[in-house]
């Protein structure tokens, strides 16, 4: 294949892509320099156009669960175009794919396929505030749940707030209909139930923050949310996008938190690499979905007859491989070298981890919320992003997300990474605290 370079690439795409990317982070604007071009993967590699080999931490944000290029799913794949791309018409895969979600995550009756998370989430509100005929959603500030109008909100300043848009183009109406508060604040939930208890058509969010680096629940956080979500007849929303499938062969709400959500997103791994995500929940809410209820919500190409058999086949791997328990000894083994490593060398790095998907925040205090992890030293954590990359390894191309290690991650990739790491820094240039 022919090499190219990736400044050369970047250069025609900014002339034809906005930034030259078709998802923001990706232009690297919050570590500086070129951004990777990706040529082909392979396991847990992945290579350059420029003809470099790396190993990836970054898996498509966790999609990737088996590593790239998982041969059973590019058979699957390849057998299901052979079949026909899609149809316009309902076809058997989608039952059966339906019928596995609901037989894995506790508490997903129905559940409806869609082709982003960002989908899942905007039918998910729509359905919430169909069912209950309020108007508000109360979100947590740092995370994310897609780029539909009411959920591009940030929290202002002060513990409850109406937030202020965090993008051009998002109505005030939209801002109005949202409040956000500190994630793992349950006082700041209660206090804005006091206050717009009967406005309020759901919560909604990410039962480990996954959107603002790796960001655990607090102890009876998630069931504080069940039990006030239920008091004040709003629904709850788990935003699972991330979270289900990752850290084991379900949901989290259900592995972990113990509880019921009343409508659950999946997205990323349960698309096998394709693009598809899914809103599931509780029947009698589901059942309000068109065509059966007045809540409306279509898609082309949703239930892709591809995308379908990518993630059908990736839950049969799964199913059969359980990697979980692995993935999560390599995530610890990897987060406490990180952090033992960088306290040998007197830098502030706390890394965060759980089953198999960790952050390195630079910053020596726990982070609980956003707050915490904007406290954190975006330039160290720039030198230790290109040293890293330098040394062959890809992470996150920003403070604030998640790296994730795949079922074909290695010890001997985990060594290797530690001892990249040790090596980067052992030879950091002073940073700037700004
Ligand atoms: C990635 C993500 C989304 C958006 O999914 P897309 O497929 O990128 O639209 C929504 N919610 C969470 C929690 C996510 O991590």
């Amino acid at each position: 294949m022919k090499k190219t370079c990736c400044d050369e690439l970047f250069s025609r795409a900014k002339r034809v892509i906005p930034g030259g990317v078709n998802s923001p982070v990706r232009a690297f604007n919050g570590v500086g320099g070129t951004p990777v071009f990706v040529a082909s993967g392979k396991r847990q590699k992945i290579r350059t156009a420029d003809g470099r080999t790396l190993t990836d931490y970054c898996c498509s944000w966790g999609a990737m669960i088996l590593g790239h290029a998982r041969g059973e799913i590019v058979s699957a794949v390849k057998c299901a175009a052979a079949h026909g791309s899609t149809f316009g018409i309902a076809t058997p895969a989608e039952v059966d794919f339906a019928e596995r979600l609901v037989s894995l995550v506790p508490g997903m009756d129905m559940v409806r396929a869609v082709n982003s998370g960002t989908e899942a989430v905007m039918t998910a509100l729509r359905l919430a505030r169909g069912v209950t005929g309020r108007t508000r959603v109360l979100k947590f500030d740092g995370c994310y749940h897609g780029h539909s109008d009411t959920v591009l909100v940030k929290s202002g300043s002060g513990v409850l707030t109406m937030g202020a848009s965090s993008s051009a183009g998002v109505t005030p109406g939209a801002v109005a209909d949202t409040l956000v508060v500190p994630y793992n604040d349950l006082t700041a939930v209660e206090q804005a139930f006091a206050a717009h208890g009967d406005t309020i058509a759901a919560v909604i969010v990410e039962p480990v923050a996954g959107n603002m680096g790796l960001v655990p629940p607090g102890e009876g956080f998630l069931k504080g949310l069940r039990k006030i979500t239920k008091n004040f007849g709003a629904l709850l929303i788990c935003d699972e996008v991330i979270n289900g499938f990752r850290f084991g062969f379900s949901s989290y709400s259900a592995l972990y938190a113990g509880i019921t959500p009343d409508l659950i997103t999946l997205g990323k791994v349960i698309g096998g690499g394709l693009p598809l995500a899914a809103v599931g929940g509780r029947a009698k809410w589901m059942r309000q979905l068109a065509p059966t209820g007045p809540v409306y919500q279509a898609g082309t190409l949703s239930g892709n007859p591809l995308a379908v058999a990518a993630g059908l086949k990736t839950l049969d791997l799964l199913a059969r491989e359980q990697p979980y328990g692995r993935m999560a000894e390599l995530g610890s083994a990897l987060a406490v070298g990180i952090s033992t490593i960088a306290a040998e060398h007197g830098l502030p790095v706390t890394c965060q981890s759980f089953n198999g998907v960790f952050t390195p925040f630079c910053t020596d205090a726990p982070v609980q919320d956003l707050a915490d992890a904007k406290a954190c030293s975006t330039a160290l954590y720039a030198q230790i992003f290109h040293g890293l990359l330098d040394r062959g390894i890809y992470i996150a191309p920003s403070q604030f997300e998640c790296n994730f290690i795949s079922a074909a991650h290695s010890a001997a990739d985990v060594d290797a990474f530690l001892d990249a790491f040790e090596d980067v820094c052992a030879h950091l240039e002073p940073w700037d605290e700004a």
